[in-house]
């Protein structure tokens, strides 16, 4: 008798398939196979056929052969379930998941070393232009021969000319080299009381191997790193794998440096910049093991780990723990469920705790371990707000009269300050004083941002860029455009017209766009070489300069504009972060927040320090309104290249919306970002009580109705902002 296996096939929009199982092949629930469909060969996932029903029942007779199995280990059962869970609960499909455990496909390639590519230091007889910018361009970096070409901008062709010219040579990289293993004694700290009481229920949290999330709840400066290091560290000590989520790339650089003073060498790193080489090499030394601490944005959830021990989510509030396209999950709550499946400890680290997450905290399904005062001698800053109508600014300036002194005194004494704006580029509108006429994405429904630094039009939806024209192209006329509001780029114009002696730079994604300019950044304020900094939310979390005692906030209001759901919570969390940055040394900080509102409960919240009574009011809030944690949403996105034809999905769909005690729909209307990267976006909003499985529901909503494929339906279970 032959045997048959389910196989979860990648890339393909079908269920799972059944095969058969060549004798010479052994196959068990998890492993990595490779599986023919039509002509073409596809990777694939053996799957418990009783977990994953397959619709196309085929008899013995005409399966067809699986061709190999990948020399790497089966995918254990708890990544499976997660795997599942994660279908189910957000509703994509189980392969598109399975993809993102299996992103890296060069680490199913069965070589145990891959040849790359390095400058050798020879100049070629011929150096052309090209051959000349590739090697300055590629300069110590190695990589295989499309790697480097994509670095120097210039086609495989050129490196493989450089390579035969003896300018470029081959070198052998083994892929199962081992990595450092990090030393939990290497360099412990002395904790305070307070620390010591916090490390220990993390210490003996890991020493339980039991599934516990647990939030630690602790103010900007109090040591939340150090403590959770101890965690790491007991960790280490029984040998399990840690997985540490950080919320932005940004933030890797300074990890790693903490990380490598404490364990003594650096955790192995995951993100989207590592080079094919390194993936594979990263995975497998995930998936056998040998990598003990992973670090990594929210793709790193779904990596095979061999033996997970603790998962630790830093800067647990963030926003961009939230996938926003393919599949829609939020790393946070996946983490949550990882930990379940894996049966280890899960902490959730954050001086601004989600309203979500306390409420799990005061059900008692998260324990809290709490940090309430800064480490050593630092103390809070000073809070206040600055009325902008009592005190506005000059005209045609942006930083009020008491912010500015504020600022001439920090730099008197030698001491860097911080002004925040979650603004990139110059200016957020651009219109011709003339005709009116304003810069509009041809692809989005949003306004081009003038970026002086780059002297271009961007859209910060889609990308989309232009030069700024001289010339109107409504009316033609010439020098007639204005720039209306400020962003980053324009209040470091006005700091540089207020204070020409003084060194600013702005940190945004458009400065900071990699490690390494990050790492550029953090050394140029340790040496003092910055004095004021203009930046976006990137600057407000993470960093710690000792020297940094001023903190200005441009425009405390900017957030709260469209009053979505979140808006408070959300301008809360920031404002407190980015306030964290100020005087966490030996020298007391101060914040200013400029405000046309300072009356608000936010803003009252924030200067009073008052953590709680706004949580209480924001949560009763919530509470009245049936709003998440109380009530849950789903967000259902038709988008089409066609308006039309995403508008005729969308009311077939609202016109189908079952009728289901404590659900409600509304909609179809046309979402948020009503035109986005081309496409026409309508939206449907269910809103239901907690208790519901409103994923049931949207499946057999959905699952019954048909569309044509020019028409895209997502479905976004717990959408972000709506
Ligand atoms: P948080 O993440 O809570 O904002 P950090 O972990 O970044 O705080 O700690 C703030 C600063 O205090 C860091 O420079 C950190 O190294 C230092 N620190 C915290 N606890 C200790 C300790 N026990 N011993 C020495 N330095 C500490
Ligand atoms: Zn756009």
């Amino acid at each position: 008798m032959s045997s048959r296996a389910r196989v979860l096939v990648l890339n393909s929009a079908l269920g799972p398939l059944d095969y058969r199982v060549p004798r010479e092949l052994a196959v068990e629930p998890g492993s990595i196979v490779v599986a023919p469909l039509g002509p073409r060969q596809l990777l694939g996932v053996v799957w418990e056929p009783e977990r994953m029903p397959s619709d196309a029942e085929v008899g013995d007779n005409r399966l067809r052969n699986l061709l190999a199995v990948a020399d790497v280990p089966p995918l254990r059962a708890p990544l499976r379930r997660l795997i599942e869970w994660t279908a189910d609960y957000y509703l994509a499909p189980p392969a598109a998941v399975a993809r993102m455990t299996l992103s890296s496909s060069a680490a199913l390639d069965g070589a145990r070393s891959a040849v790359e590519y390095r400058a050798t230091g020879a100049v070629p007889d011929r150096l052309t232009p090209q051959r000349a910018q590739a090697l300055e361009r590629i300069g110590e970096r190695q990589g295989l021969i499309r790697e480097l070409a994509t670095i120097a901008e210039v086609s495989d062709a050129v490196i493989r000319g450089l390579v035969k010219s003896g300018a470029i040579e081959p070198i052998e990289v083994g892929i199962d080299s081992p990595y450092p293993v990090p030393d939990a004694d290497h360099a412990p700290p002395a904790l305070s009381p307070e620390q010591s009481e916090a490390a220990g229920t993390l210490v003996g949290a890991v020493a339980a191997a039991a599934f516990q999330p647990i939030l630690l709840d602790g103010v900007t400066g109090s040591g939340k790193t150090e403590v959770y290091f101890e965690a790491v560290a007991a960790a280490l000590r029984v040998g399990r794998q840690v997985l540490v989520l950080l919320p932005e790339i940004a933030l890797t650089e300074p990890f790693l440096k903490r990380f490598h003073d404490r364990f003594g060498c650096e955790p192995v790193a995951w993100h989207s910049g590592l080079r094919a080489t390194q993936r594979r090499r990263a995975w497998r030394a995930v998936a056998s093991g040998e990598a003990k601490v992973t670090v990594g944005a929210r793709s790193a959830l779904f990596l095979p780990y061999a033996e997970l021990g603790l998962i630790v989510v830093d800067e647990a509030h963030e926003t961009s723990f939230k996938q926003e396209d393919g599949v829609h999950y939020h790393a946070r709550d996946v983490a949550v469920m990882r930990g379940l499946f894996e049966r280890c400890p899960v902490i959730l680290a954050s001086a601004t705790p989600a309203i979500e997450t306390r409420h799990q905290v005061a059900l008692g399904t998260y324990a809290e371990v709490k940090l309430p005062g800064r480490y050593g001698v630092a103390e809070m800053p000073a809070i206040d707000a600055i009325d902008l109508i009592e005190e506005p600014p000059e005209r045609g300036r942006w930083l009020s009269p008491r912010l500015v002194e504020a600022l001439r005194d920090t730099l008197a004494r030698g001491e860097q300050s911080l002004l925040f704006l979650n603004r990139r580029g110059y200016a957020p509108l651009t219109l011709c004083r003339t005709c009116g006429h304003r810069f509009q994405c041809p692809n989005c429904t949003a306004w081009m941002v003038e970026h002086r630094l780059t002297r271009r039009l961007a859209c910060h939806h889609c990308g989309h860029v232009e030069p700024v024209p001289r010339l109107c192209p409504e009316c033609g006329n010439e020098d007639t455009l204005v720039a209306c509001g400020p962003g980053v780029e324009r209040i470091a114009d006005e700091v540089a017209a207020l204070f020409p002696e003084a060194r600013a730079a702005v940190v945004t994604s458009d400065t900071i766009w990699s490690p390494a300019k990050a790492a550029e950044f953090v050394a140029r304020m340790e040496e003092g070489a910055i004095d004021i900094v203009v930046g976006t939310q990137l600057v407000t979390k993470g960093y710690h300069f000792p020297n940094l005692t001023l903190v200005g906030v441009v425009d405390a209001d900017l957030g709260l504009d469209g009053g979505d759901l979140r808006a408070a919570e959300r301008t809360f969390q920031q404002i407190r972060q980015v306030s964290g940055r100020a005087g966490r040394g030996a020298k007391k900080g101060q914040v200013f927040i400029q405000t046309h509102s300072p009356k608000a409960q936010v803003m009252q919240a924030l200067v009073t320090g008052d953590a709680d009574a706004f949580y209480a009011a924001e949560t009763e809030a919530r509470q009245d309104a049936g709003a998440p944690p109380y009530g849950r949403y789903a967000a259902i996105i038709v988008s089409s290249e066609e308006q039309a034809a995403a508008h005729e999905v969308a009311r077939l769909i609202g016109r189908h919306a079952p009728e289901v005690e404590g659900m409600a729909v509304y909609g179809p209307a046309p979402a948020p970002l009503a035109m986005l990267r081309g496409r026409h976006r309508f939206r449907l909003l269910v809103h239901a009580r907690r208790a519901l499985d409103v994923q049931d529901v949207i499946r057999d909503w959905l699952g019954a109705l048909d569309w044509p494929v020019k028409v895209r339906v997502a479905v976004d279970v717990d959408p972000y902002s709506f």
